[in-house]
């Protein structure tokens, strides 16, 4: 999303604000073209629960078969995108312009042509502005549109403690991450993408697993950061992190997995 999309997003989230029961007109003439081209598509991890639940997979597979990971400039985490598939760049879950994942398909997705902003109490729909659909459109309710699963209230509080988490890591982070050292990013980003994407059973509700996993890796990410604003060195110590920061480490680690060489050299690279 480019600044002049974000303000128009932001201006259409204040002016056009719809509610569940609210309606507005629009048909989909099923071209498919919004699966092309669309570098704005990201994967939350909720997303990704939802898409191995449809699939009968776990969620490492999907991660792992259908999406690509970059660091978040703006929001200095783990952004996952769907592989986009040459020639248009269409997204890989699009054949013969149908979305095979339709009743688990991205939220963005399901959504558009609404978008849906969030803060750290409540979100709002708003219609954006879309260049397509059909000449006749039709009123349709926003609970309709979107479905049960979307309009559902656990979903309103896996969004709004999403953005918390989000909002949280970055006051922790914000004002150090320019003086952390290159493989210092690269581990918390390691750490990151584990510990907020992948450690997701399917069988289990999302929300629960949700809160534990992203409360234990705040909770080490802000020791470890606090460790290394004591530091007169401004990095942080073999000894200190052993000492300090071991019981969060290892609570983390409980919750990631054994035999992690990810995680295993995520640690090795922060006691660097
Ligand atoms: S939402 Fe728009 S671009 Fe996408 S399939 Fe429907 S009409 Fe085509
Ligand atoms: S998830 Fe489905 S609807 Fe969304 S871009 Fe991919 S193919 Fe299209």
């Amino acid at each position: 999303m480019n600044a002049n999309h974000c303000e128009e997003y932001l201006k259409n989230m204040l002016e056009r604000p719809l509610d569940l029961d609210d309606t507005f007109k629009f048909k989909c003439k099923a071209c498919g073209k919004c699966c092309n081209q669309r570098r704005d598509l990201v994967l939350f991890p909720h997303d990704i629960y939802r898409i191995a639940k449809h699939l009968g997979r776990t969620v490492p597979e999907i991660l792992m078969r259908y999406t690509s990971v970059f660091n978040g400039e703006t929001s200095l985490l783990p952004v996952v995108v769907p592989i986009l598939v040459p020639p248009n760049n269409t997204c890989v879950f699009q054949r013969n312009k149908k979305c095979t994942i339709h009743q688990a398909k991205l939220a963005t997705c399901a959504y558009f042509p609404l978008g849906r902003g969030w803060s750290e109490t409540e979100s709002k729909f708003f219609l954006q502005d879309v260049p397509c659909g059909a000449s006749d459109p039709k009123a349709i309710k926003v609970r309709d549109w979107i479905g049960e699963d979307l309009s559902s209230d656990e979903t309103v509080e896996i969004g709004v403690y999403q953005t918390s988490v989000i909002s949280r890591y970055y006051e922790i982070i914000n004002d150090v991450y320019d003086s952390l050292y290159t493989g210092t990013k690269e581990a918390i980003f390691k750490l990151a993408y584990l510990s907020l994407y992948f450690k997701y059973d399917t069988e289990r509700p999302f929300h629960a697993q949700q809160k534990i996993i992203c409360e234990a890796f705040l909770d080490f990410i802000s020791a470890y950061i606090g460790t290394i604003k004591k530091s007169p060195t401004g990095n942080c110590s073999t000894t200190e992190l052993l000492a300090e920061l071991k019981p969060l480490l290892m609570r983390l680690h409980a919750l990631i997995g054994s035999n992690n060489r990810i995680f295993d050299d995520a640690v090795m690279a922060l006691n660097n």
